[in-house]
């Protein structure tokens, strides 16, 4: 599995000087198998821009899951060249609620944009998804509902080419009580998706301090997510969704306060390629 990474930054971009190292567009990953080109895509924020020019000039054929419908996943869906062109063919997956097209449309048609979902060119499919396993360009793909603040949220556990990952973009655990270090509990769904997985990408929006301040805002402090991916068996953590006031160099203090843990703890980076399996 090879997966692009096209975006990082949670809530909102964050462009500047201080934030060109790790990047200032809002959450995407793009996914391939293999050598192939990328054909499923996790949440559509800014990021989403990235995608176009590593498709060579091709039309995206593809899927895209959304974890939920906050603006910074799917902040990108309009400017998506590859996928806004006459030869497309783009299936948008998003946890069920209501017909997906209006749903989404209640953010993306005027008057708060000049055009709705239905309007952008090629063979687009809006589909509303439950909660369960099934099979998406070629990946085996497991959703379950995590907690997340103002609105049905899902993580993701993904495999294919010989990995497995977990992506829990925006997941707050406060809901379940003050848990084993006062982060909250670790949620049974979360722990399922990052069971063993080769990479657990999660929120790292919060540090501990932070966290019983902005905690009702819906994201986790970065020790969470190394208690989970403790918890889970996950092999490695990929602290993900940062603060859109996160400098570079405070990204890199909080990877170093926690280099010396039994998983190891990287800040997922916009331009990055990682490969797994
Ligand atoms: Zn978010
Ligand atoms: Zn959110």
């Amino acid at each position: 599995m090879r997966i692009y990474v096209c975006g990082v930054r949670g809530s909102t971009p964050s462009p500047g000087q201080a934030f060109v190292r790790y990047g200032g567009n809002t959450s995407c990953l793009a996914l391939a198998i293999d050598e192939g080109p990328p054909a499923l895509v996790l949440d559509a924020g800014t990021g989403l821009q990235r995608l176009s020019p590593l498709l060579d000039g091709r039309a995206f054929r593809g899927s895209i899951l959304l974890s939920h419908l906050h603006w910074d996943h799917t902040h990108g869906l309009p400017f998506f060249a590859a996928g806004d062109r006459s030869d497309a063919q783009v299936t948008l997956l998003m946890p069920a609620q209501g017909d997906p097209t209006n749903v989404l449309a209640r953010a993306m048609s005027p008057p708060h944009f000049p055009i709705k979902p239905s309007e952008l060119r090629g063979k687009w499919r809006f589909l509303g998804i439950q909660e369960g396993p099934r099979t998406v360009e070629g990946f085996e793909v497991l959703a379950r509902e995590i907690p997340h603040k103002g609105g049905l949220t899902y993580g993701y556990r993904v495999t294919g080419g010989g990995a497995t990952i977990a992506y829990l973009s925006d997941h707050s655990p406060i809901a379940l009580g003050p848990g084993p270090a006062g982060l909250g509990t670790y949620h049974p769904a979360a722990v399922q998706l990052a069971r063993s997985a080769d990479l657990l990408i999660h929120d790292g929006q919060l540090v501990q301090s932070q966290f019983a301040e902005w905690a009702p805002f819906g994201h986790s402090a970065v020790e969470y997510a190394i208690g989970l991916a403790e918890t889970a068996g996950a092999r490695r953590l990929l602290l993900f969704h940062h603060d859109p006031a996160r400098t570079d160099d405070q990204i890199d203090a909080i990877v170093a306060a926690h280099r010396d843990g039994s998983v190891p703890v990287e800040a997922a980076a916009e331009g990055s390629v990682i490969e797994l399996g």
